[in-house]
């Protein structure tokens, strides 16, 4: 398809109302969606029992607090199995696999299953602002806090919500009046989700992740393309990504949705995209077969990364099918500036520039990042979660001046590299204590010509040497500085 409307069938209309007074409704899981859905469900009414597999203290101290209200908590595996007598509805946090033996259990009694973000959207007064939804294996946070930064610089009322900043509970329920919604969606949250309808949605790119929980890639698939399902104005997707385009043409959408493509290239028309350094947009204009709009600059978009100027265009793609004008766009976008260890700039240093990646947590988002410099001495390594690395080290290996690599699974990525890459030096550090990421930044030092890029983007978990991805990179920025930046 490419362009013009989508011609799947109507969407069914929005579900009757749910009355929770007085329904017994189950919550699967404590912590972030847990207890804020437990609150809100007891406050209208329902009688609310939670599960939950660990019994720590954290969980303790949460179920008290919850027990003081009036509700039920049931703590430890066994409890977490087992589906509480005359459960009528399960609340689960998104986390939670499809195959736990509570879900079997409901599926068993007909009781059905929501997650929190389809709580979020059945709680929704009648007032409710629509929500333009974005999901994607990559570049999700990205892109809804650059739409949000878009909407607020054409002056609406808005907030970048769901997996990032405010919850999607707490924007729903709370006293706080938007306009309207930029909702970041996970796989999982949309796996849990049946009703929801988006003003607009946008699949950002499609590669294996997550598949140990979802099964396969055509189940993570079919969980993303759920974002299409029922809505109103335009399904976006990304044109070079030909998976998330298929999952446009198979979502059931309201009459008269478009189908909006973003590509890096010149658009065609019900596209927006590049011409000569420009953002321009030949979907949301009069007479798009002969007009063009533009939007913006190249150099507008921080940083101006290939993959980062794709988001950058997914969410003008958003803002615009929700009407807002090219002007705020630009200013949108010169007003954002990307999250931490995203493509961070750390310093230049004799010449060589580093950057620190480190929420390059997947091959996918590495390859990315890879693709953004020219000669590059490549840091990388973590928990590989079963991914294959030769597809990554293949599209990189002419630009990889030489490779360091840290943490558990590096042996992975060493024989990807004997594979795809045997002219490129290796140095291979086997340690995964804290002063490893100091020695892996004084060998890329040694490594790197100016001109170079030294480059954290780890293509991996950071679990095995570190708390998280923040951790790792800002152990990466500590030790560039020690270096004498
Ligand atoms: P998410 O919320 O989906 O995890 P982020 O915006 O936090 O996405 O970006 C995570 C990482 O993914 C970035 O550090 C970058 O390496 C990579 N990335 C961002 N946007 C894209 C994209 N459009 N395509 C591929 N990789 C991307």
């Amino acid at each position: 398809m490419g362009s013009g409307q989508v011609t799947a069938p109507v969407a069914s209309q929005s579900p009757e109302p749910y009355r929770f007074r007085g329904r017994r409704i189950t919550v699967a899981g404590l912590g972030v969606s847990g207890v804020p859905a437990a609150r809100a469900l007891h406050g209208l009414g329902a009688h609310v029992t939670v599960v939950n597999d660990g019994d720590d203290e954290r969980a303790r101290a949460q179920a008290a607090e919850l027990e003081r209200l009036g509700i039920t908590v049931r703590l430890g595996e066994q409890a977490a199995s087992t589906l509480p007598e005359g459960t009528e509805l399960v609340v689960t946090a998104p986390g939670w696999k499809p195959g736990k033996p509570l879900f079997a259990a409901a599926a068993q009694a007909g009781v059905p299953v929501w997650g929190d973000v389809e709580l979020a959207w059945r709680l929704r007064g009648p007032d409710a602002p629509p929500w333009l939804a974005v999901t994607g294996t990559n570049g999700k946070t990205t892109t809804v806090r650059m739409l949000a930064s878009i909407l607020e610089a054409a002056g609406l009322r808005t907030a970048a919500v769901g997996n990032i900043g405010v919850s999607l509970l707490d924007a729903v329920l709370g006293d706080e009046h938007y306009d309207v919604l930029a909702v970041e969606l996970s796989s999982y949250q949309l796996h849990w989700s049946s009703s929801l309808r988006a003003h607009s949605a946008a699949v950002l790119n499609l590669a294996p992740d997550h598949l140990d929980w979802h099964g396969s890639m055509e189940a993570y698939a079919a969980d993303k393309g759920r974002v299409y399902e029922g809505n109103r104005v335009a399904c976006v997707y990304n044109a070079a990504d030909k998976a998330t385009e298929d999952l446009v043409r198979e979502a059931d959408v309201e009459e008269g949705c478009r189908a909006v493509g973003f590509t890096l290239g010149t658009p065609g028309p019900s596209q927006l995209g590049v011409v000569d350094g420009i953002l321009v947009d030949r979907a949301f204009v009069e007479d798009r077969h002969r007009n063009a709009q533009e939007l913006a600059e190249v150099a507008d978009v921080d940083p101006p990364a290939p993959h980062n100027i794709a988001n950058a265009l997914a969410a003008a793609a958003l803002a615009r099918a929700y009407g807002v004008p090219a002007a705020a766009v630009r200013d949108g976008l010169r007003a954002f500036t990307p999250d931490a260890h995203r493509i961070a700039h750390v310093a230049d240093v004799d010449g060589v520039s580093w950057v620190d990646d480190s929420k390059a947590t997947n091959t996918h988002a590495a390859q990315a990042s890879l693709a953004a410099y020219e000669s590059i001495v490549w840091i990388a390594g973590g928990l590989a979660k079963g991914a294959t690395f030769d597809e990554l080290v293949a599209s990189a290996a002419k630009r990889l001046r030489a490779v360091v690599l840290i943490g558990a699974d590096r042996a992975l990525i060493r024989e990807a590299l004997a594979r795809h890459a045997p002219e490129v030096p290796v140095v291979d550090l086997d340690r995964t204590d804290t002063g490893a990421m100091l020695q892996a930044v004084q060998e890329a030092r040694r490594l790197a010509r100016p001109g170079d890029t030294v480059l954290l983007a780890p293509a991996c978990a950071s679990m095995d040497m570190f708390a998280n991805y923040n951790r790792r990179g800002e152990a990466f920025a500590r030790a560039v500085r020690e270096l004498g930046a």
